[in-house]
């Protein structure tokens, strides 16, 4: 008899893990104790060694739901005597409590029992276990445990008691427990003919559903309150209510959510690969984006839902009451944010009717309060090499960082991270904790939401940050914001340029820092502030000898007309195009003669910024080839280019052009020559999305060629136009086998990832 010590990190506290192995042990006859350090999982027992060899495989193979392990191992050490198995729930320093875990979807185990006549919990819309529920969402202070969350003020009956002190329980220790018998409470309320809002006075759980099941087949809209706050939701096969809901939301086009009501529903409209399948019924259960069956319409008004996308946002019921509204109502839902388009989402109940209150006909609150609002997490694959890549980053995803063998140091670090996109990062004791997608810092509301965030985060740790990091773009409301907190508490500040920081942040998500390492960053996206005062985007930097420095970028453009210009791609198109008589001509019928004239002046005076974004070259090659000159929102030009390249890209018979090939004045005149691909080949009658592929084509062969020519043969590659699947198929295929690629897996390429790239930068790169 030997005595043995497992070590597990990973995402293995908080989730049922200590029980798990306790009645493990206990099946195994085993002595010894389990218990939760800051490092992770660490059980100490006695066994033959053939035993504990096979203690340890079962300890991994059969963990909990929601435990991601990211490494372990097993040693003998100096032997011990113990009287039984017990969970030990000492921790030294009480670090180990204050890991923080995100929202989970509804677990199959639970599911089963709502559906269950014979179950206590038969019906019950918040049914939860140790597998499932809210966790983030409802923790007002740490460690996590019922009375520091807002489940607090709902008492145990006795049965949830006892399950909640029995080891052997799936709701042993279950925060979140709750039944029937000590309920948490829906409240319904309808508008009357005078737009007011008037209580429903119904407590019965079966006729709630059946009532909200009838808004839906009326034609109602409704906002529910979920788990990281209210959603709007509608049928989505009715397109008069769809409609009203855009009209009422300010959101002409940006695509809508779909949720289905099972995998079943899904599979009979969408192709949905194994990994995407995985997700959904898993406990992040996010929005992932899907392409319909090819010849089968899709059973929702996909144009109306998703206009001119390819791809719709796809969703799975993750809590029981949406579950039980599905169930009832047995078709897609339209399920999207409940705010108006750029605010936050609205989570608290006595805001419900101030804010959705001219978008929703019927509010359906409940009295479990959401301290922390998320939205739902957006995940694509991309159709050919199936690359995983996150749109958002929330619910179920935030906010830990989960990364047992990430060397961190032991400071307290606060990031503010960028604008758009807007997210923070936040190191103590080394737990390192990205928030979630909080929203485009555009709004007095966003910025409210934003700081009251980091002010949560930083009560719940009881930390006290010595540095704040920060983009270098003085404009910014996360940088001002930086500068206040700086200044109040007396903190330094250190500013790390947007693009170097994507570049830390793919970086640091695959662990290549170090002298050993020689990597070449392609970061494109929007704008970014460069350290020359220009607006980049079409950046390239190597990574070497511990350093990050700017090797290339695409050629400056004039940045004329500031926000006006992301909104409308006829200005990047004229802009990329300058100097070249034909492409001008082609153009010139987008504009009246006076925005001609100006337009062309301030070009010719030169003196206004200039940029290498290719965001903005994206727009100019849609207003191109697709005619858009105005977009509602950022990124809806290059979604609609990839999108019809795409639907080319997958056929039998696509070929591809590299329109920089043979072109000589390759350096200045990069963009501008691919454009004169375009415009060659639009006269010669191309058809649109083989136009569109092979502007996708030259970039990437671009990408190739530099990486080449600067002699390397590793890529990372992050910005917002990576968040292009098409992009990343093309990337794989064509230089897959010569360069290895690092992608994003665990964070978004876009700006949701610099405020975590700002503490990798700091941390781990060097600086003069
Ligand atoms: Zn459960
Ligand atoms: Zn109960």
């Amino acid at each position: 008899m030997n005595t043995y010590h497992i070590h597990i990190t990973g995402q293995v506290q908080g989730v049922g893990f200590r029980p798990y192995v306790y009645v493990l042990a206990k099946d195994f006859g085993l002595t010894g104790w389990v218990k939760n350090s800051i490092d992770g999982v660490h059980i100490v027992f006695n066994a033959e060694i053939t035993i504990a060899d096979d203690f340890y495989k079962t300890v991994l193979e059969k963990a909990p739901r929601l435990a991601i392990i990211t490494d372990h191992h097993m040693k003998s050490i100096e032997n011990q005597l113990f009287t039984g198995f017990k969970i030990d729930h000492s921790d030294e320093n009480g670090l180990a409590d204050l890991l923080v875990t995100p929202d989970f979807a509804i677990c199959p185990d639970c599911q089963n029992e709502m559906k269950d006549a014979r179950n206590r919990r038969y019906g019950y819309p918040f049914i939860t276990c140790t597998n499932c529920g809210p966790r983030f969402s409802i923790i007002k202070a740490l460690p996590y445990d019922r009375p520091y969350t807002t489940m607090d003020s709902f008492l145990m009956c006795p049965d949830c008691k006892t399950e909640y002190n029995d080891p052997y329980d799936r709701r042993y220790f279950s925060q979140t427990n709750s039944c029937p018998a000590c309920t948490v409470r829906i409240l319904i309320k309808s508008k009357n003919a005078a737009g007011d809002y008037g209580k429903i006075n119904t407590d019965n759980r079966f006729e709630q559903i059946d009532l909200i099941t009838s808004f839906l087949d009326n034609g109602k809209i409704l906002a529910i309150k979920g788990i990281g706050g209210f959603l709007l939701v509608c049928d989505a096969n009715n397109s008069s209510v769809i409609k009203i809901l855009r009209e009422r939301k300010h959101r002409p086009t940006k695509a809508f959510a779909i949720m289905y009501p099972d995998t079943v529903a899904v599979q009979r409209d969408f192709i949905v690969g194994e990994n995407a399948l995985e997700l959904m019924i898993g406990p992040v259960s996010p929005i992932v984006l899907l392409r319909p069956i090819p010849g089968k319409k899709p059973h929702i008004c996909s144009e109306l839902v998703a206009p001119h996308l390819s791809r719709v946002g796809v969703m799975l019921p993750y809590t029981p009451l949406f579950d039980l509204i599905m169930q009832s109502f047995g078709k897609p839902i339209v399920a999207t944010s409940g705010n108006l388009s750029g605010s936050p989402i609205v989570f608290e109940n006595h805001l419900a009717e101030e804010y959705l209150g001219k978008i929703a006909d019927v509010i359906v609150e409940n009295d479990r309060d959401i301290v922390i609002p998320q939205d739902d997490s957006v995940i694509q694959f991309s159709d050919r090499s199936g690359q995983k890549i996150i749109l958002r980053r929330s619910r179920g995803m935030a906010p830990n960082y989960v990364d047992g063998t990430l060397d961190l140091p032991h400071e307290q670090i606060l990031a503010v991270g960028a604008e758009m996109k807007s997210t923070f990062a936040h190191l103590f004791n080394r737990i390192l904790y990205i928030s979630q997608y909080l929203g485009d810092q555009a709004t007095y509301e966003t910025k409210r939401v934003f700081e009251q965030n980091v002010r949560h985060c930083i009560r719940l740790f009881g930390s006290k940050p010595a540095r704040i990091l920060h983009d270098l773009h003085p404009g910014y409301l996360s940088t001002q914001f930086a500068a206040e907190i700086a200044k109040k508490d007396g903190i330094s500040l250190y500013g790390i340029q947007h693009h170097e920081a994507h570049f830390a942040a793919v970086l640091g998500e695959h662990k290549l820092f170090g002298t050993d390492h020689k990597v070449l960053g392609v970061i494109w996206d929007g704008v970014g502030y460069g350290t020359d005062g220009q607006v980049w985007g079409g950046e390239f930097f190597a990574y070497q000898q511990g350093k990050i420095n700017r090797l290339y970028h695409v050629p400056y453009f004039d940045f004329i007309l500031g926000d006006k210009m992301a909104r409308e791609p006829r200005i990047s198109a004229l802009s990329i195009s300058s100097n070249d008589a034909q492409l001008l001509d082609m153009i010139r019928e987008k504009f009246t003669r006076t925005e001609w004239s100006v337009y062309q002046k301030m070009i010719e005076t030169g003196t206004y910024l200039k940029s290498s974004s290719m965001g903005r070259f994206f727009d100019a090659a849609a207003s191109l080839i697709l005619g858009i000159d105005r977009q509602s929102y950022e990124g809806e030009a290059a979604m609609m280019l990839e999108s019809c390249a795409t639907e080319v890209f997958l056929s039998d018979h696509s070929e591809k052009k590299d329109y920089l090939q043979g072109s000589e004045t390759l350096e200045t005149d990069v963009l501008r020559n691919i454009l004169k691909g375009v415009r060659f080949d639009l006269q010669n009658g191309l058809i649109q999305g083989q136009i569109a592929l092979n502007v996708h084509y030259s970039l990437v062969m671009l990408i190739k060629r530099k990486a080449t020519e600067l002699g390397f043969n590793q890529l990372a590659l992050s910005g917002g136009v990576f968040q292009n699947a098409l992009l990343a198929d093309l990337l794989i295929e064509e230089l897959g086998d010569t360069f290895t690629l690092y992608f994003h897996q665990k964070l978004s390429p876009n700006d949701e990832c610099i405020s975590f790239g700002q503490m990798m930068h700091h941390i781990f790169v060097e600086t003069e």
